[in-house]
């Protein structure tokens, strides 16, 4: 199969019906999500009954002051957490219902995320970085190696290959880290503060980045960011998050 054809063919066919509200293109929905710490003295209620859907091929972007959620609900998107109580649907499969190994598949396939921090092992080369999603995934060598490649070609890194993260920038990194994130073909791509460790003219090319894989491949991005003008330029809409709860999923009236 080439590479990423399919999805790509899929998302410019789809382009004009995918983003149309109807219960059918809702690729993630959180329903009345709560979570609670239990700290030794105190309970911090992080989310108090978040409800929200995203529908398939959207962009989105959560801001809101730090310390009111956002990166809660982002880790019980993709699972890295479960809620308190409430759900999270993603393609009309609630994750609490999921097998261990259907929740792992969903991890490494469906899901793609992306942080603040990189997170690329320096020791291993770029290549090596970003072929390691697929090792877990038990993708065959040549095909690991093709889809490596066209990965970080997407992301403008094809000729760095055999450069460890130290000998990048910033921005390189992040961009390695999004090569890395899209490289099982995930539907669905969780960027918490992408740009929190770079300048603004790298963030410019990151969320640039970020819109062009969301209207090629058709992937479903959802980003918390702090910076409102790279929001209201690159996002389809906004929503605002504040003390646990969504105060505006930004969608028009
Ligand atoms: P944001 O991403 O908007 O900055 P977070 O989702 O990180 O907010 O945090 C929301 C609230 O939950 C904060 O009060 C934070 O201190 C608390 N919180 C987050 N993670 C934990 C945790 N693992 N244990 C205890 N409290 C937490």
């Amino acid at each position: 199969m080439e590479p990423f054809s399919t999805t790509e063919s899929q998302a410019g066919a789809s382009q004009e019906w995918a983003k149309s509200p109807s219960p059918d293109n809702i690729i993630i929905l959180a329903q009345d999500l709560w979570k609670t710490y239990d700290m030794e003295a105190i309970q911090v209620n992080a989310l108090c009954g978040v409800t929200f859907s995203i529908v398939r091929g959207e962009y989105v972007a959560i801001m809101g002051p730090s310390g009111s959620g956002k990166s809660t609900l982002m880790n019980l998107i993709g699972c890295l957490d479960r809620p308190t109580s409430g759900a999270v649907i993603v393609q009309s499969r609630n994750l609490a219902e999921m097998t261990p190994l259907e929740l792992a598949r969903y991890r490494r396939q469906t899901v793609g995320m992306v942080f603040q921090a990189f997170n690329l092992l320096p020791r291993m080369t770029l290549e090596e970085n970003v072929e390691l999603p697929m090792r877990l995934a038990e993708v065959s060598r040549p095909e690991r190696a093709a889809r490596v490649r066209e990965a970080l070609e997407r992301v403008h890194l094809e000729k760095r290959l055999t450069h460890r993260p130290g000998e990048l920038s910033g921005g390189e990194q992040q961009r390695a880290s999004l090569a890395r994130a899209l490289v099982n073909r995930p539907q669905i791509l969780l960027a918490d503060e992408p740009t929190g460790n770079l300048d603004s003219s790298t963030s410019d090319e990151i969320l640039h980045l970020l819109r062009e894989i969301n209207q090629s491949l058709g992937v479903t991005m959802v980003m918390v960011t702090h910076e409102r003008r790279l929001a209201e330029q690159f996002a389809d809409r906004i929503a605002v998050m504040s003390d646990g709860k969504l105060t505006s999923d930004g969608a028009e009236a």
